[in-house]
């Protein structure tokens, strides 16, 4: 079914007559890298912006008093123009807040209260970050569906939506940036418990959040959303504000232990995979490459004379030289090859479908690459080659080809350095 993906401007619109609120609150919200802050103290000023720039607006944050609009009027008006609103307000009674909610604001916050500053910053931050979260809308009813979707619209996520189990599996499939998956228990077909046990088969609880959606009253059907897999529940009717908080705090701890996961692979000085991915999605590769019976080449290099490039130019020039040997490492290998920093300054390749021949062009352009990155520091010429050793040959696993490619290495640097050593083409 469609995709909405809505409008993505980078500008954020603070809408307050009071300096000190409206500088703090600039302040802080322009530190979110990409974000462009207007400000307007008036009603008057902030139409004349919003108009004017409606496109890149993401979301405006709105005071409720105002020199030319003492009652709100700001909000009806910024809502009507299609651009979110999170409301600024000194205090609040049940009637006020429950008719700003209705009318489609995102949240209000109490402007008089400084911890509720940061949380105006976190769901700038949210929404701004939501434009690369997908949710998919699993409902067989069009209306319900028709206003999750208007909710997680309000907060910038990207929508997709499936009507039964069958075509949410192959949304999943079809699209990989899916991170939360609202669904309905009562489907024909296939049920909310029974589609979620099936979407646990492919996708575990800690890359996909799925959040099952039951009705009040409906007893043990919560405790089988959970252990079917659901991450989370909401009971229906619930009020918009659980929303949005158990929406936000699931896309929140997924985005968490992917950002864990992120550094726990990553050397930090390069950026590159380090030696535990590598020791895993190498396997991998190696495992697919005796199944398929398609060539796996791995290649270890290490900078010649490394030491006199930090001697001459200090560990931060050295630090430097090595970003860049990793980035043009990067640039010449696929996306699907493995380019790890295997120790100090060695490095590692792992590259897929290879036969001799490719191999041996792959692993030549890198050493070529490398000698001709003519690199400066403070206007002197950093000299630069590497020693490449290679294993084409399978063998028993990831790490004989790579005890393999260390013992051709010791001999390229034996020979003269900047070359390249290759297994013969039969072991
Ligand atoms: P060879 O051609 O035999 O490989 O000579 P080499 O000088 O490169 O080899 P050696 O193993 O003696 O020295 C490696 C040098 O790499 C020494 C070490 O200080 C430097 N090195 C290792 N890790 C880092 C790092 O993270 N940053 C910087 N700047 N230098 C590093
Ligand atoms: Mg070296
Ligand atoms: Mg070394």
């Amino acid at each position: 079914m469609a995709n909405d993906v809505g409008k993505r401007g980078h500008t954020l619109l603070i809408v307050e007559d009071s300096r000190s609120v409206a500088g703090l609150l600039a302040d802080r919200i322009g530190l979110i890298n990409g974000v462009t802050v207007l400000v307007a103290g008036t009603l008057e000023e902030a139409q004349q912006m919003v108009l004017a720039r409606k496109d890149e607006l993401f979301l405006a944050v709105l005071d409720l008093n105002l020199p030319d609009a003492p009652d709100g009027e700001v909000v009806p008006w910024v809502l009507s123009q299609g651009v979110p609103a999170l409301v600024l307000t000194a205090g609040l009674d049940d009637n006020e807040r429950d008719g700003l909610m209705d009318m489609g604001i995102v949240d209000y916050v109490n402007k008089t209260n400084p911890s509720e500053i940061e949380h105006v910053v976190r769901t700038v931050e949210r929404i701004y970050r939501n434009r690369h979260v997908s949710v998919l809308v699993v409902d067989d009813s069009n209306s319900a569906r028709a206003y999750l979707m208007e909710l997680l619209r309000r907060y910038g996520y990207r929508l997709r939506e499936a009507r039964d189990g069958v075509s949410a599996l192959a949304q999943l499939a079809q699209h990989e940036d899916i991170r939360l998956v609202l669904c309905d228990q009562n489907m024909p077909g296939m049920d909310g418990v029974t589609l979620i046990g099936r979407i646990r088969q492919r996708y575990c609880r800690s890359h996909l959040c799925i959040i099952g959606m039951s009705h009040y009253g409906s007893g043990m059907l919560s405790a089988r959303l959970l252990k079917a897999g659901a991450n989370d529940f909401i009971n229906r009717p619930f009020l918009e504000e659980e929303f949005f908080v158990r929406v936000n705090q699931n896309v929140e701890l997924i985005e968490l232990i992917r950002s864990m996961e992120e550094s726990a692979n990553r050397d930090p000085l390069t950026g590159l995979y380090n030696r535990r991915y590598l020791a895993d999605a190498g396997g991998m590769l190696f495992d697919a490459a005796t199944r398929t019976g398609h060539g796996l080449a791995v290649i270890l290099m290490d900078l010649d004379h490394f030491k006199s490039v930090n001697d001459r130019f200090g560990h931060f020039g050295g630090d430097e030289v090595l970003r860049k040997v990793a980035h043009h490492l990067t640039d010449i290998t696929r996306s699907s090859d493995i380019v790890a920093r295997y120790g100090g300054e060695e490095f590692c390749v792992v590259a897929q479908d290879m036969d001799n021949r490719k191999a041996r062009v792959l692993a030549e352009k890198l050493r070529a690459g490398i000698a001709g990155l003519c690199l400066t520091i403070k206007g002197q010429a950093v000299p630069l080659s590497a020693s490449l050793g290679m294993a084409v040959h399978l063998g028993s696993g990831l790490e004989d080809m790579l005890t393999r490619a260390d013992r051709l290495l010791y001999e390229a640097k034996s020979s003269g350095r900047d070359q390249v050593r290759m297994e013969q083409e039969n072991p």
